[in-house]
């Protein structure tokens, strides 16, 4: 259910593990064993969570852009992508640097002829640059931002 929004905190460097197929007691077993924080949806699941001590968040926001704000104000996460830390939203490994050479046979021809900088999943090979979709990342960006100083102006 939050496949969209793991995808996004892969993108703001996170270290997100993501999965629609395992049972609750598979989530909470993961969670514990790698320390890591369940967000979730689903509020039986949560519960869950919280009664067993592991770490747990109820994403409430029906929107990408307010679910990035309440996270942000939980856990102080800045909104924003930078390069040198994202991970590859496939599958959560870090991207690095490519030169432009090494795509010329990867890309789209119009591609290759507009960006100079791409990065690449070591993983599963997707090559990444900041191409028109970069308009929007920004844009929800600053609808999160702007979500965000609402909850907090709401929270005083
Ligand atoms: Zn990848």
């Amino acid at each position: 259910m939050l496949g969209k929004l793991a995808r996004w905190l892969r993108m703001m460097g996170h270290d997100v593990e993501y999965s629609n197929s395992m049972d609750d007691s598979e989530l909470l077993t993961i969670a514990t064993k790698d320390h890591r924080i369940l967000l979730t949806r689903d509020f039986d699941l949560y519960r869950h969570a919280v009664a067993k001590e592991v770490d747990a968040f109820y994403v409430e926001g029906q929107t990408e852009q307010e679910r990035l704000a309440e996270l942000a104000a939980r856990f102080d996460i800045r909104l924003e992508i930078d390069m040198a830390t994202s991970r590859c939203p496939k599958c959560n490994t870090q991207v690095k640097p490519v030169s432009k050479r090494e795509v010329a046979s990867r890309v789209e021809k119009n591609t290759f002829e507009h960006y100079t900088e791409f990065w690449e999943c070591p993983h599963c090979g997707q090559i990444y640059w900041q191409g028109a979709h970069w308009t929007k990342i920004k844009e929800t960006f600053r609808t999160a931002e702007q979500s965000l100083q609402e909850q907090k102006k709401r929270s005083v």
